[in-house]
């Protein structure tokens, strides 16, 4: 079952890829609110005075999700409000800006973007070897600040208008990312609440979220993220529009998880601090703190053992106070003079095998990896590689690990094949 779940969540985390997917349809929230569920759902809110369009999905899918939205209210776009900068909701602002459309973003989404834009040639080859795409081209760098600013209005805490008699109030919500806002309509009681709750559109139970995403991101700040949801519970609202995934419906309903959803970041996070407090070192932690099972919340999108890593690395920053990681060589660079030692691979790579056989495939890896570091195309080595690689992914629940772990397997297997 839990095979399946993770297969889902995969075939959502790739919908940007697939052609093969069903065609979009539109969802009538109520008379006057429709999205399209995409990878990055695109609401349109429609008032007698214009229209404001809430994020805008993914640029290969904003035409389709745009067109289906028009079909229903043609009016004027009035604003587009951006959730938070991430691709998969500001790829189709292009499509709906018209003279006079005012943009609307937190101000965090400034260095947001241009720090997405900075590291570029750094996050591309990542983001193509977790979601198993080959890299995209990447042009030169566009320096510090070279991101393209689109939105028009940019505000701290709070912002509010009103058009065709219909309040919208917007409030600074930081969490999965540092620049995410919640959109609040008093008149219907919906909170449109980003990637906050469910970064992926992941149904019941809903996965613990990450803290941490390993294809590298600044630390997301579990305090600020558990007082955003705290904000949105506040607001007591009837419905909850997310980024992704099906909208929440009814008070009790959204209050149950969301209550649930901040505690379990809370959990962990205290628990973290506890354990730094009392002088544990991170891989401790990682070990030791486990979310109880009384959360109900699965592990198939973020980790709990990623999120540990990245609240204590987010608070320490790299240095462990181990004297021999302050200098430049790593502990890599005496791997070569392991392998002569014991006279040479073979006896390491038997070790990395029986490791497998005992049941302890990160083991494996590590072990392949001394041999790797002196002879990366080590025949014997990579087909140990290849078989823990295989057995951690036939293990695996996680679609963010599964990703990565596929992104080991085709390298290994290139590697075993190139010679
Ligand atoms: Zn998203």
């Amino acid at each position: 079952m839990r095979r399946i779940i993770l297969l889902l969540c995969i075939a959502i985390a790739i919908t940007a890829h697939a052609a093969d997917q069903p065609p979009k349809k539109v969802v009538k929230i109520n008379d006057s609110i429709y999205m399209v569920p995409t990878t990055g759902n695109v609401y349109l809110v429609t008032t007698p005075a214009g229209n404001v369009v809430i994020d805008t999905a993914i640029r290969d899918q904003a035409a389709e999700a745009r067109k289906l939205l028009l079909a229903e209210n043609h009016g004027p776009v009035k604003y587009i409000i951006l959730t938070h900068g991430h691709a998969d909701h500001i790829g189709g602002i292009p499509l709906w800006k018209e003279d006079g459309t005012q943009i609307i973003a937190q101000r965090n989404y400034y260095e947001f973007v241009n720090y997405v834009t900075r590291l570029e040639g750094f996050f591309a080859p990542r983001n193509a070897a977790a979601f198993g795409r080959p890299p995209g081209e990447v042009g030169p760098w566009a320096g510090n600040f070279g991101a393209k600013i689109d939105p028009t209005i940019l505000f701290d805490q709070h912002y509010e208008f009103t058009l065709g008699g219909v309040e919208f109030q917007l409030f600074s919500t930081p969490g999965e990312t540092p620049d995410h806002l919640t959109v609040w309509l008093p008149a219907y009681k919906i909170a449109f609440m980003g990637d906050n709750y469910a970064g992926i559109g992941i149904p019941e139970p809903m996965s613990f979220p990450n803290l941490y995403a390993i294809r590298g991101t600044k630390p997301r700040w579990a305090l600020d993220w558990i007082g955003s949801i705290d904000k949105v519970l506040s607001l007591k609202p009837d419905m909850v529009l997310s980024g992704h995934g099906e909208p929440i419906v009814g008070n009790q309903e959204i209050t149950r998880r969301l209550t649930r959803y901040r505690n379990a970041i809370q959990y962990v996070h205290d628990e973290t601090v506890k354990g730094m407090n009392a002088g544990k070192d991170v891989y401790t932690l990682m070990q030791e703190i486990k979310l109880p099972a009384s959360y109900d919340l699965s592990q198939v999108f973020g980790k709990v053992s990623w999120s540990i890593r990245g609240i204590y690395d987010g608070y320490a920053g790299w240095f462990d106070t181990n004297p021999s990681t302050m200098y430049e060589q790593p502990p890599s660079s005496v791997y070569p003079d392991l392998v002569k030692l014991v006279g040479g691979p073979e006896p390491v790579v038997r070790l990395a095998l029986e490791k497998l056989e005992a049941g302890k495939p990160v083991e494996t890896l590590h072990l392949t990896d001394v041999v790797l570091t002196s002879d990366p195309n080590n025949h014997a080595a990579l087909e140990a590689r290849l078989k823990a690689l295989n057995y951690l992914q036939d293990h695996c629940e996680n679609y963010v690990e599964s990703g990565w772990l596929d992104y080991g397997i085709r390298t290994a297997k290139e590697k075993l094949t190139s010679k």
